[in-house]
């Protein structure tokens, strides 16, 4: 059987453009409120891919960023959706996106 995180690399795999983690489970059939743990999956299948590709393969992210004034959360201990922007206190927060890299 396939482990959940080689259905993510699959998604990621077959994507032509970064994908959220509401993108990622809804390609495969993930309930809304067990989407969130889909980071903690990403940030190890990252580092397997990495290492299993010798660096060949990387799966990168970016940041989320501030609808309203444009901020980037690029310095976040842990990859996930900020509830709000430290800089305007906005909720609008475009959540980071996913992509797969092949050199
Ligand atoms: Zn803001």
């Amino acid at each position: 059987m396939e482990t959940l995180r080689q259905r993510i690399l699959q998604v990621l795999e077959e994507a032509d453009s970064p994908l959220t983690v509401d993108e990622i489970g809804a390609a495969l059939d993930i309930p809304v409120r067990e989407r969130k743990r889909l980071y903690e999956e990403l940030v190890h299948l990252a580092k397997t891919v990495e290492r299993k590709s010798g660096g060949a393969m990387r799966i990168m992210y970016e940041p989320p960023r501030c609808v309203h004034c444009g901020y980037v959360f690029k310095d976040l201990k842990r990859i996930r959706r900020p509830s709000r922007c430290p800089k305007c206190k906005s909720e609008r927060i475009l959540p980071p996106r996913f992509i797969l890299l092949k050199k």
